[in-house]
């Protein structure tokens, strides 16, 4: 994998604004007032972000920042408010409007139906990966299929199969401590039994652990690409998105690797760019996987291929 981009700098970018913010904050007695003035700082800054609902951002801050529900922001709506809430309000805004992902100044992001921690680390999990989950479980595997997901990162895509596949053993991996800490924590924090490995890609796999399936959302996006420069994948690891120059090193190694840890009939299910289904389905053919297959994601873009190890046949 690539080494790890250096992250844009946050901090301190921007003391004015975030002794206006603060004045703003402080000024405000009342979950509503505080709410209507988070949602003018998003608002004024609109333009410059890339996703933005500014009254939904504003609300998910609120709750944060005072760690309420949505429903004891109404009940509560007559309760003082804390000055520590407040100080984090400020700060969670004052990072978003320099297009920090709310994802990072939340520290989680739900996936499927999990709650997942989340870190600098790692990839924010995105919808598109649920149809990795989807294509895995509608998958005829035995009952006690062993199952491998590449490039775990927060563990998004192994916790949600096995939540939904409880018998199957289920093994993650990454390429860094962090990220294994992470992904364990949350597979305590949704209570769902993963096993998390360090190693890279196959690195620390041994040949001898047969697999049934092997997943993976790995790096795709072409190193040079103009979408790295706009919104949230700004301030996401580089070696979770880009993998050379057409975003394919790392599918190739997994296509050509991954056949010697599938078991006769296993499987390997890659998510990829939505223009890399042509490319990934004739190497994987090449290398000698049958019934291969692309599939959509919610957008109606060609998401993932899959393909079967069937040597003996
Ligand atoms: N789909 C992601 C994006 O659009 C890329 C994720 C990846 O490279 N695995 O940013």
């Amino acid at each position: 994998m690539a080494s790890t981009r250096s992250s844009i700098k946050i901090d301190g970018a921007s003391e004015t604004q975030t002794r206006a913010i603060g004045m703003f904050i402080n000024s405000c007695n009342s979950f509503a007032d505080v709410l209507t003035a988070s949602k003018k700082v998003l608002s004024e800054q609109q333009a410059n972000l890339t996703f933005n609902d500014p009254r939904l951002e504003a609300k998910i801050f609120v709750e944060y920042a005072f760690n309420k529900t949505s429903m004891q922001l109404i009940t509560q709506s007559d309760k003082p408010l804390c000055v520590g809430g407040k100080k984090k309000l400020v700060t969670a805004l004052s990072k978003r409007i320099l297009g920090y992902p709310v994802a990072y100044i939340v520290g989680c992001q739900p996936f499927w139906t999990l709650n997942l921690r989340v870190s600098e680390h790692t990839l924010i999990p995105r919808a598109d990966s649920e149809i990795v989950v989807e294509t895995a479980i509608s998958l005829p595997l035995s009952n006690h299929a062993n199952v491998l997901d590449l490039g775990t990162g927060t563990g998004a895509i192994a916790l949600a199969i096995k939540s939904e596949c409880p018998h199957w053993l289920v093994t993650g991996c990454d390429f860094k401590q962090e990220i294994i800490e992470l992904a364990e924590a949350n597979a305590i924090l949704n209570n769902v039994d993963v096993a998390f490995v360090l190693s890279n890609w196959f690195s620390a796999i041994a040949v001898t652990q047969a697999y049934d399936l092997i997943v993976s959302n790995p790096p795709y996006v072409e190193s040079n690409s103009v979408w790295l420069k706009q919104g949230d994948v700004r301030f996401e690891p580089s070696s979770a998105l880009t993998s050379g120059i057409d975003g394919l090193d790392d599918i190739k190694h997994i296509i050509c690797e991954g056949a010697q840890f599938l078991n006769n009939g296993g499987y390997l299910l890659l998510e990829h760019g939505h223009k890399q289904a042509g490319m990934i389905q004739q190497m994987l053919q090449e290398t000698g996987y049958t019934e291969v297959t692309t599939k959509q994601d919610l957008n109606g873009l060609d998401r993932v291929t899959l393909g079967r190890w069937l040597p003996n046949n």
